[in-house]
C-alpha cells in the first residue's frame, strides 16, 4: 500500500477505535509511537502510524477486523523485552498492545493450571502460584518485565528449562485471534488431551506472524519445598564443560546449570563475587526438591565429583542471602560486560550439551580472526549459550556482522541452532534458510498463508 492510502487507512482506524473503545485506548503521540518502535534487539527501529491497547478479546477482534479490510499491518506488542526485533513494527501500520489484558483468569489447584490474559508479567504468575504452593517453572531474566503472550510467542526459555523446560512445555490451551478477526480455540485445560493436529504447539514459538494470542491455559506443578544453590569455580571452560557432563553422569538433574567463561568472570569479579583471580569458568548450579538436608548433601557430592575436573572452589549457599550473592555474579553479567568495552552485540545459539567446550574454543578464535573481545555465558544445562561481541566503535560493526555470520556457522556446523530462546524475528532471518532449507521455509510460507493470506500481521518477521 502507498504510504499516503496507509495514513488515510490509520486516520480511519484510529477513529473507528477511538470511538468503539474510548480515546485513551488509542495513541499518535510522537512520544509513543516512539516507544513502540523498538525493542531490547539490534534491529533497527521503526515507527507504528498508530498504537491501540486492547483490553480484552473482542477489542482485539474488531482490531484485527478492521486492519483486514483496511489492509494495515499490525504487529503484536507485549513488554518489548525482546532480543531478535519481533516487536518492531517494521511496516508501519499498528503497534496493538496487549499490555493492558494482564489478569489471571483462574488459578486453580484442583486442575494445576492456571488460565490467564496474554498481558500478565510472568513473575506475577510465578508469585500468584506460589502463594498457592504451586509452581510455574520458566523463568526468562526478564521476568519481572515481560509478557506471557511475549513469552508463548517466543516459546520462552531460563536457567531452570534444563530441568523444567521452555513455555511451550507448559502450554495446555490457547485462544487465539486470527488476522481475520476469528477467534480461534486451541489446546484443552485437562493436562493430557491428544485430538487432531496439534494447533497450540504450531502458535508456540510463532512470534506473533500466525496469530494474536489472547487467553492461555497453562500447567502448574506443585511447588518445590526447597532450592540448594551452589557456585563451582574452574581453572577453564574446558575443565567446567567436563565438570558439566560428570554432573550429568552422576544421576542428578539439577534445575539449573549456568555456566560463565573467562571474560564473563573478569567483568563480574570484584566485591561480593570475590571468586579467586585464576578462575578461568565458573557454574552456578541448583538442586531442588523436599529435603533440605539432602539437597545440601547432593551439592556437596558434586563438588567432589567436580573435584576430578579441576574444581578450584566450591561455595554452597546456606541460606538465601547467600543464594542472592552466588547468583549475581550471573545476574551482573550483561551489565558488567559494558565494563569492559562499552558496546556490545549479544547472540543467542545452543550446541548439543557435548560440544560446549568446542562451541567456545571456536568462538575465542573467531573472535581473534575478527579483532573482538568475545564473552560467552549461559544456560550450559540445555547448550544454550549466550555469546557476546564486545567492541569500542560503531565503526567496527562490519567487523561485529562478520563475527555473528561466523557464529551462526558455528551453531549449525556443532549440530545446533542460531537461536536457542531469543527467536528469530528480524534480526536472524537472513540465518534462517541455512539452519531449516528451503522444503521447510516453503512450508514455513504456505503455513503462514493459511493463517494471513494478505501478510498483514506482524510482516517481515522468521522470513520475508
Ligand atoms: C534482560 C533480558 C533478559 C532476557 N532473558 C531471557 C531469557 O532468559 N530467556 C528468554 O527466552 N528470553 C529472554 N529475553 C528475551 C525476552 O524477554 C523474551 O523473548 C520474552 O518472551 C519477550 O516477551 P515480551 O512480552 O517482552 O514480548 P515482546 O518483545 O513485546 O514481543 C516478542 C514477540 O512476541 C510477539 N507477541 C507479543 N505478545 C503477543 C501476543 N499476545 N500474541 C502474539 N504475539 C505476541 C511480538 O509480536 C514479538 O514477535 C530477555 C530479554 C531481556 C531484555
Amino acid at each position: 500500500m502507498s504510504s499516503t492510502r496507509l495514513t488515510g487507512a490509520l486516520a480511519k482506524l484510529a477513529a473507528k477505535l477511538a470511538a468503539d473503545f474510548g480515546s485513551d485506548s488509542v495513541s499518535l503521540c510522537p512520544d509513543t509511537l516512539r516507544a513502540f518502535a523498538a525493542d531490547e534487539s539490534h534491529g533497527l527501529p521503526s515507527l507504528p502510524g498508530l498504537v491501540f491497547w486492547a483490553s480484552s478479546t473482542a477489542h482485539i477482534e474488531r482490531a484485527l477486523s478492521l486492519c483486514s479490510a483496511l489492509e494495515i499491518p499490525v504487529t503484536p506488542s507485549g513488554a518489548r523485552t525482546g532480543k531478535s526485533g519481533g516487536a518492531i513494527p517494521t511496516h508501519g501500520g499498528l503497534a496493538l498492545s496487549l499490555e493492558r489484558m494482564n489478569r489471571i483468569l483462574d488459578l486453580s489447584p484442583g486442575d494445576m493450571v492456571a488460565v490467564c490474559e496474554p498481558g500478565v508479567i510472568t513473575a506475577d504468575l510465578i508469585r500468584a502460584a506460589q502463594s498457592r504452593s504451586l509452581f510455574y517453572p520458566p523463568d526468562p531474566a526478564s521476568l519481572e518485565e515481560c509478557t506471557l503472550g511475549g513469552n508463548v510467542a517466543e516459546n520462552a526459555g531460563g536457567p531452570r528449562a534444563f530441568k523444567y523446560g521452555v513455555t511451550g512445555d507448559y502450554v495446555l490451551g490457547l485462544e487465539v485471534v486470527l488476522m481475520s478477526g476469528e477467534r480461534l480455540r486451541t489446546g484443552h485445560r485437562s493436562i493430557k488431551g491428544v485430538a487432531g493436529y496439534d494447533l497450540t504447539s504450531l502458535f508456540v514459538g510463532s512470534e506473533g506472524t500466525l496469530g494474536v494470542v489472547s487467553e492461555i491455559t497453562l500447567k502448574l506443578l506443585p511447588l518445590p519445598r526447597e532450592v540448594a544453590t551452589a557456585l563451582f569455580a574452574f581453572p577453564s571452560v574446558a575443565h567446567a564443560a567436563r565438570a558439566v557432563s560428570a554432573i550429568l553422569d552422576s544421576g542428578f538433574l539439577p534445575r539449573t546449570l549456568e555456566l560463565l567463561d573467562d571474560t564473563a568472570i573478569r567483568a563480574v569479579n570484584g566485591p561480593g563475587v570475590d571468586l579467586p583471580p585464576n578462575t578461568g569458568a565458573a557454574l552456578i548450579l541448583e538442586l531442588d526438591g523436599d529435603e533440605r538436608q539432602s539437597l545440601q548433601n547432593g551439592l556437596t557430592r558434586l563438588a567432589r565429583t567436580c573435584e576430578l575436573h579441576g574444581l578450584c572452589e566450591s561455595r554452597i549457599a546456606t541460606d538465601e542471602g547467600d543464594r542472592q550473592r552466588l547468583w549475581q555474579a550471573r545476574q551482573r553479567v550483561a551489565r558488567a560486560l559494558k565494563e569492559l568495552k562499552p558496546l556490545k552485540f549479544s547472540e543467542d545459539i545452543a550446541v548439543p550439551r557435548s560440544r560446549i567446550e568446542q562451541a567456545i574454543e571456536r568462538v575465542k578464535a573467531l573472535g581473534a580472526q575478527c579483532d573482538l573481545l568475545t564473552a560467552t555465558y549461559g544456560h550450559a544445562g540445555d547448550g544454550n549459550l549466550h555469546v557476546n561481541f564486545l567492541y569500542d566503535r560503531e565503526e567496527q560493526i562490519p567487523r561485529v556482522e562478520r563475527a555473528v555470520e561466523g557464529l551462526m556457522d558455528i551453531a549449525l556446523e556443532l549440530c545446533g541452532t542460531i537461536t536457542g530462546e531469543h527467536g528469530v524475528g528480524v534480526t536472524k532471518k537472513r540465518f534462517l534458510p541455512k539452519e531449516i532449507g528451503d522444503q521447510s521455509l516453503h512450508l514455513h510460507r504456505q503455513l503462514k498463508k493459511i493463517f494471513d493470506p494478505k501478510g498483514l500481521l506482524n510482516p517481515a518477521k522468521i522470513f520475508e
